[in-house]
C-alpha cells in the first residue's frame, strides 16, 4: 500500500511508525466552482533529492565536564566529519556543488579545531557548552552555514565520529 502524503502533514517522527510506504510530493490544491459544488483539483511534483558528501578528519583532545567515568579524563581523538549538502538541481556539468567548495569551506572550520585542546576554544571552555562530539557536529554545522554559499541547496547534516564505531549527527528539520 503506498499513500502521497505533502512534507509537513505529519511530524517525521510520526511516519515510520505508521508502517507504510510513504511517497513524497509537492502538492497543490485548487478549488473550483462548479455550479454551486466544489470541485478539488490537485496537481503534484515528485520529489527528487541528490546528496553530495565529503569526510575529512582532524585530531583533537578533550574532556567532558561533569562527566562521572574515564570521558573527564584529558583524552584524544581522531574526529572523522562528515558533510552533506542536498538540492534537487544540478547545474550545467551535471553537479549539485563541487567537492572542492565543501572541502574548502570544511578545512576552514577544522584549522579551528586540529591540534587543539577543545575545552579551550571560546564555544567549548568553562562559558560554553561541553565539547561532545554532539556539539561539535552541531558547531560544524553553524560554521558551514556561515561559510558555505548554497543557493538553492541546503546543508543537509553533519555527521562526526568520535571512533570508527560511533557518531553522532546533526541536522536543522
Ligand atoms: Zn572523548
Amino acid at each position: 500500500m503506498e499513500i502521497i502524503v505533502k512534507r509537513g502533514i505529519f511530524p517525521r517522527f510520526i511516519l515510520p511508525k505508521l508502517k507504510m510506504n510513504f511517497r513524497f510530493v509537492d502538492i497543490s490544491f485548487s478549488f473550483v466552482n462548479n455550479n454551486g459544488k466544489m470541485d478539488c483539483k490537485m496537481s503534484n511534483k515528485e520529489y527528487k533529492m541528490f546528496q553530495v558528501c565529503v569526510q575529512m578528519h582532524f585530531d583533537a583532545a578533550h574532556f567532558i565536564r561533569n562527566y562521572d567515568g574515564k570521558c573527564a579524563n584529558l583524552h584524544g581523538h581522531r574526529w572523522n566529519v562528515v558533510v552533506c549538502i542536498e538540492g534537487r538541481e544540478l547545474d550545467d556539468l551535471g553537479m549539485l556543488i563541487d567537492f572542492s567548495e565543501v572541502k574548502k569551506a570544511m578545512r576552514k572550520s577544522l584549522t579551528l579545531l586540529d591540534h587543539s585542546l577543545l575545552n579551550d576554544l571560546p564555544s567549548f571552555g568553562p562559558q560554553g557548552v561541553n565539547p561532545t562530539a554532539e556539539h561539535l557536529a552541531q558547531f560544524m554545522f553553524r560554521e558551514l552555514q556561515n561559510d558555505l554559499v548554497l543557493g538553492d541547496k541546503r546543508l543537509a547534516w553533519v555527521k562526526i565520529y568520535e571512533s570508527p564505531d560511533t557518531w553522532t549527527i546533526f541536522k536543522e528539520d
